[in-house]
C-alpha cells in the first residue's frame, strides 16, 4: 500500500504483500486480509479477505455502503439464501447499502474477496451495542502496527 493520500494515486501488486490475521475480536477463525488502500478524506478503504472454510465475521452495521467481488468460494451473507439472505458464489459481485446490518457472513468454502468500504464498520453485541467501529482510520493503525518491522 502506498501513502494515503498520494495524490499520484495508489498500486499494489497484491502478491508482493504478506497475509496477515485479521483481528481476533472482530472475527471467528483464521481470517486473513491485505488492506490495499484508504482515503481518510472520504472515510473510504479498499481490503481483500483470505476466509478458510467455516470461518465467518462478527456481527457489524456497514455505517456506509460497501462493494465486493468475491474471487474464490461462497459468502453466506444475513443467513444465506435459505434463511433470508444471499449466498454469493463467486466470481460475483455484491452491493451492500448504508445500514445494512450483517448478524451472520460465513464462508461455507475456502473463499476470498475483495471489498471497498464507505465508512466504518461497527461491530456491536446481541444488543446492538458497538464492540469496535472499524473505518479507514483504525484499518490503517491496525495494519500499520501488525506490518511494522
Ligand atoms: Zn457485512
Amino acid at each position: 500500500m502506498g501513502q494515503p493520500n498520494d495524490p499520484t494515486g495508489d498500486y499494489t501488486q497484491i502478491n508482493a504483500v504478506d497475509w496477515i490475521p485479521f483481528p481476533p475480536p472482530l472475527c471467528q477463525g483464521n481470517i486473513r486480509w491485505k488492506l490495499l488502500h484508504v482515503s481518510p478524506e472520504s472515510g473510504r478503504w479498499t481490503a481483500i479477505f483470505d476466509c478458510p472454510k467455516g470461518t465467518s465475521f462478527n456481527r457489524h452495521i456497514h455505517m456506509g455502503p460497501g462493494e465486493y467481488f468475491l474471487t474464490k468460494g461462497r459468502m453466506n451473507v444475513r443467513g444465506g439464501t435459505d434463511a433470508g439472505g444471499a449466498t454469493a458464489v463467486a466470481p460475483s459481485y455484491g452491493y451492500e447499502a448504508c445500514n445494512a446490518r450483517h448478524d451472520h457472513t460465513e464462508f461455507p468454502e475456502d473463499s476470498e474477496f475483495y471489498m471497498t468500504f464507505m465508512g466504518p464498520l461497527n461491530f456491536i453485541d446481541e444488543a446492538g451495542n458497538t464492540v469496535a467501529l472499524v473505518g479507514s482510520r483504525e484499518v490503517l493503525g491496525a495494519w500499520q502496527a501488525a506490518t511494522a518491522r
